[in-house]
């Protein structure tokens, strides 16, 4: 039995997440959790809400909301909908909690110990009326580049260009409209990733394991050159800065900036969860106190890498202390919406509560394994999605599922039938079985999605390929024996199919297993097939189920077309 730690990116707090947010972390993390502990591994799945910067003090400014319980709310609901969707997170933390803000002021301070932060002086705008500094996205004002008149301090939304607050023409705040602003010198501290830019790179080349695509886009940015990085910044709402357990002199007023304190909630989210009666937190993350075993995968979207393959690893690396790294970092491309991308601040494409509202969970998650935009962009479409859940949930699983539970019932009582031997064709059936479940384990384990997704439509495909050829409606006229082993047979292969399939969709899987009186959560198939198609002995009691997927009209598709049109400003 080995020890897998998994972290998915923390969900931003402004809003509710879309699509392309689960399908590229929290979904496949989920998938290859489950998958892990149906293998008898011990898994620790860890996952919260990233709640610090400037967006959501703007977000809660725009619901009218304090700061505190604009993120408790955005939080509860987050949790919410990542239980709906059959998230299975041991723990889902927010980068809010005290251990966060302990452990970010422990690191600052050995990494200051080790001569690795230094303070400098930035000129920066500060706004006479509001009384406080403006961080980019507080000031707006015209494009320096294009004339624009609403270009955010940090990039202007019409040209694209990246833009330092102090270049824009007749700035002002977004705070209170006022054009009161002058630039001031303040004082920030500032990471030296120049002086770990060597001991980063050595580690990156260390990480064989590292999934090709995530290991270019770290070397490409090791081959830019690091570059020096303030982590403070002029803001109340935050952890603040400590030196030596005080107020640092001079940084009253500030906090830590996100991007520093984000990812070491990877690790407090985990004494979050040991404080609220999980283990000891130190045995997945210390290697000094057992983490030395421990297997880290992260999931996330290709713009995170840089922060979790160089950023993060400065933090860790700096310390000089023996703290777990990540083994594999498994990428993933956009999903994109009709040819552009989601965007959560313009409502584009569609987001995962109303998502439920069309199709349950399973058949999103289906889709979003299948169509996994993991080596390259995909693109979501209506049709798409109605004919990946009518073909494959609908008319393959579902209907196999359904059909022969059925039979059972209507010819053998719901018991499962006793007599007949196992004969050739069901000799190329346990051989078919056997290659597509050692194909299957294969990409689960290599974190292979979109091969996860087809190798188990493979199975399904076999299992009714089987049925079909078998054919117990026939074989029940004259051979009563042959058609009771069919039927065995069959059932087995539905009890197969949940438990190989419950890593992606968990929720179809118990209502299968339950139905047939096996357990849940399953356990991994480990035997040949010929032994793993005899669990479900005769006599046992069965259901059928109800209807596993109901298929997607035209007419829906239709409606959902037009109701999520992307929404232009
Ligand atoms: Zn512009």
């Amino acid at each position: 039995m080995a020890r897998i730690l998994i972290t998915s990116a923390l969900p931003y707090i402004n809003g509710v997440k879309h699509l392309g947010n689960l399908a590229g972390s929290m979904l496949p993390a989920d998938v290859y959790a489950r998958f892990q502990r149906a293998r008898g591994h011990e898994v620790l799945y860890i996952c919260a809400t990233d709640e610090h910067g400037t967006p959501a003090e703007l977000a809660a400014a725009a619901a009218h909301q304090d700061i505190l319980t604009y993120c408790e709310e955005q939080h509860a609901i987050q949790h919410d909908l990542g239980r709906r969707y059959g998230l299975s997170w041991d723990w889902f933390g927010r980068s809010s909690s005290p251990q966060n803000a302990r452990l970010t002021q422990h690191f600052a301070d050995v990494l200051e110990d080790h001569d690795l932060i230094e303070e400098r002086v930035d000129r920066l705008v500060y706004s006479l009326d509001d009384g406080r500094f403006l961080p980019d996205r507080y000031i707006e004002g015209i494009c320096p580049h294009c004339g624009f008149a609403q270009a955010r301090g940090d990039q202007c939304d019409n040209c694209g260009r990246l833009l330092d607050p102090i270049d824009l023409k007749e700035p002002y705040s977004v705070i209170s409209g006022s054009k009161n602003l002058e630039v001031r010198e303040t004082r920030h501290l500032y990471l030296k990733q120049t002086k770990l830019q060597d001991r980063i790179r050595a580690w990156v080349e260390s990480k064989t394991d590292f999934p090709a695509f995530a290991r270019s886009i770290a070397f490409k940015h090791l081959d830019e050159g690091l570059i020096d990085r303030g982590i403070t910044r002029d803001l109340s709402w935050g952890i603040p800065v400590l030196r030596g357990g005080q107020l640092r002199p001079g940084f009253e007023n500030k906090v830590f900036y996100v991007w520093f304190d984000a990812p070491i909630e990877y690790i407090a989210a985990t004494q979050e969860w040991a404080d609220a009666g999980g283990e000891d937190w130190r045995r997945w993350w210390r290697e000094d106190a057992g983490a030395g075993d421990v297997r880290y995968v992260e999931f996330m979207g290709k713009d995170n890498v840089a922060f979790h393959a160089v950023s993060f690893p400065a933090t860790i690396l700096g310390s000089g202390e023996p703290w777990k790294t990540v083994d594999v970092l498994k990428a993933f491309n956009w999903l994109n919406w009709y040819g552009a991308q989601f965007s959560t601040s313009r409502r584009r494409g569609v987001f995962m509560d109303s998502a439920l509202d069309l199709a349950p969970a399973d058949a999103w998650r289906w889709y979003l394994t299948a169509n996994s935009p993991e080596h390259s962009d995909s693109a979501f479409t209506w049709e798409q999605f109605q004919s990946t859940i009518n073909r494959d949930l609908a008319d393959v699983l579902g209907n196999f599922v359904n059909r022969i539970c059925k039979f059972c019932e209507t010819r053998f009582d719901g018991l499962v039938p006793a007599g007949g031997e196992p004969g050739p064709l069901e000799q190329q059936l346990f051989a078919d079985v056997d290659a597509r479940l050692a194909d299957l384990t294969e990409q689960f384990e290599a974190i292979e999605v979109r091969k996860s997704a087809q190798a188990l439509r493979a199975l399904w495909v076999a299992g009714n390929e089987y049925l079909q050829e078998a054919a117990p409606w026939t074989a029940i006229r004259g051979d009563p024996n042959r058609a009771a082993l069919i039927v065995r047979t069959a059932l087995n292969l539905a009890g197969l199919f949940a438990r190989v399939s419950s890593p992606v969709i968990p929720f179809a899987a118990e209502t299968v297993l339950r139905a047939l009186g096996e357990p849940y959560p399953p356990t991994w198939p480990a035997g040949p097939a010929a032994v793993e198609l005899a669990r479900l002995a005769a006599g046992r009691k069965i259901e059928t189920p109800p209807v596993l997927f109901k298929k997607i009209e035209d007419a829906e598709v239709a409606e959902w077309t037009k109701r999520f049109a992307g929404v232009e400003e």
